[in-house]
């Protein structure tokens, strides 16, 4: 049947999701796939959720929408004192806007205004680093590292410089401690920064866990320390993009929790609205929201469905559910059996070289050599081979690649929804097994 949807890949459109209970997805011709990676690390609470489709039908009963600029509402207010309750510190205000993209995108004009509001305007400069994604938009995109998406956009995106990622299984070096590793990674900060002039930089972008470039790679201890001093020391801006790794996904609410850190804003997404509507948020912190209140008392932006109340009250539903539930421990505990799973299964593969990540949050890192970490050619497209594979077996497996520059090597993502059970990753588990004899049989490589 021919479709009028401007498909992300035109040659071959999707099935039709029809229906979704639990972890699994069903398809108009009735298959039904265990969804192992939440699409992109958004759906933590599976696709049929009671206590968030009934906030959804309730707020729709009230009212669905009224625009931010007219009206606040109930949904809006408590989702703010909610994330702020439970934002690290120093977390004041939340800023809502309907994605990932969007929450990068404000808090780089936040951070812009920020320093336009107290009198240093001279600082404009954004740096992060390669192997990252913070999104599609042309701001995100020049911020992220991710040559294959940015390559034919270059023309029209900002200055933003690159530094290393912290990525030990690539770049630490033999006989290197972590801490000495992370040390020296997280100094290429400063000497960007001196390069730039201390003066002129605005913001530092980071994904606490790496998501969408290089599947779920954690720093090493003591590297985002390393970085929260060097912005402080320079007065620059640091923004945590947890636009995939947060919301719970690592095991703790937020994943810098875990480095013992906080930033100045701190994207969120994908987990905070758990899928069942779009909605992202920056979670701004006390000395931004001051300098903004008591300079022009207006921050310089703006969506229609910024704040949209149905979104709202689908996440406040979600993350209250979460806490209720305890579901964080399921991550952890769940997440350990994943990753115990993931080594006694492939610990030995001839073609994978790292298993990694943190929580429900998983990645696989697939090599032509696990000696010297050969990555395979990517005209070989092997992670997507595994994703297609998976899916005809019924396995949602988030593939990842390329190679060129910012991203190397092929890398599979596993983020699947909270509430799994031991018996649902034991099922990941052996899928997955299946999808990758089939690659690499196919492949001649087995
Ligand atoms: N930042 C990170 C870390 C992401 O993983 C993503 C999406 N994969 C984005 C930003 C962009 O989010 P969205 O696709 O909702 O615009």
């Amino acid at each position: 049947m021919k479709s009028h949807v401007l498909h992300r890949n035109s040659l071959t459109p999707p099935p039709r999701a029809v229906s979704g209970d639990g972890i699994y997805i069903t398809d108009a011709q009735g298959k039904r796939y265990l969804d192992a990676c939440g699409g992109a690390a958004v759906s933590c609470l599976g696709h049929s959720d009671p206590a968030v489709r009934a906030a959804m039908h309730a707020q729709i009963d009230q009212i669905a929408y009224a625009h931010s600029g007219f009206f606040s509402s109930d949904a809006m207010e408590e989702l703010a004192d909610d994330l702020v309750a439970h934002a690290p510190e120093g977390i004041a205000k939340a800023y809502f806007v309907s994605g990932g993209s969007e929450a990068i995108e404000a808090s780089l004009k936040m951070a812009r205004q920020y320093f336009l509001e107290i009198g240093q305007p001279d600082r404009k400069y954004v740096i992060a680093r390669r192997q990252s994604y913070h999104g599609n938009t042309l701001g995100a995109l020049s911020v992220g590292g991710n040559m294959w998406r940015r390559q034919q956009f270059e023309p029209l995106l900002i200055n933003a410089s690159h530094i290393a990622p912290c990525y030990a299984y690539r770049d630490q070096l033999a006989g290197e401690t972590d801490v000495a590793y992370g040390l020296r990674v997280a100094n290429e900060l400063e000497a960007a920064i001196l390069e730039l002039g201390a003066g002129s930089v605005a913001a530092f972008v980071a994904e606490p866990v790496v998501g969408a470039t290089s599947g779920a790679v954690a720093p090493v201890p003591g590297y985002f320390k390393r970085i929260r001093e060097i912005c402080d020391q320079y007065g620059v801006l640091l923004i945590l993009d947890e636009v995939m790794c947060g919301m719970g996904r690592t095991g703790t609410l937020h994943a810098i929790e875990q480095e013992g850190i906080s930033g100045d804003l701190q994207t969120i997404a994908k987990g905070l609205g758990a899928g069942y509507q779009p909605i992202g948020a920056v979670l701004v912190s006390q000395k931004i929201d001051d300098a903004i209140a008591s300079g022009s008392g207006f921050f310089q932006h703006g969506h229609t469905y910024q704040g949209h109340a149905t979104a709202c009250a689908a996440a406040l539903a979600a993350q209250r559910t979460i806490r209720e539930r305890d579901l964080l421990t399921n991550v952890v505990k769940q997440g350990e059996l994943l990753a115990d799973g993931l080594h006694d299964r492939f610990g030995q593969h001839p073609f994978v070289g790292d298993i990694r990540g943190r929580g429900l949050f998983r990645g696989v890192e697939l090599v032509a050599d696990r000696e010297t970490k050969e990555v395979f050619d990517p005209a070989r497209k092997i992670n997507a081979k595994i994703k297609k594979a998976a899916f005809a077996r019924g396995l949602m497996a988030y593939p990842m690649g390329g190679t060129i520059d910012g991203v190397r090597g092929d890398h599979v993502l596993f983020a699947p929804p909270f509430i799994v059970t031991e018996d649902d990753v034991a099922k990941i588990i052996d899928l997955f097994e299946l999808a990758m004899n089939n690659v690499f049989t196919a492949e001649g490589l087995s």
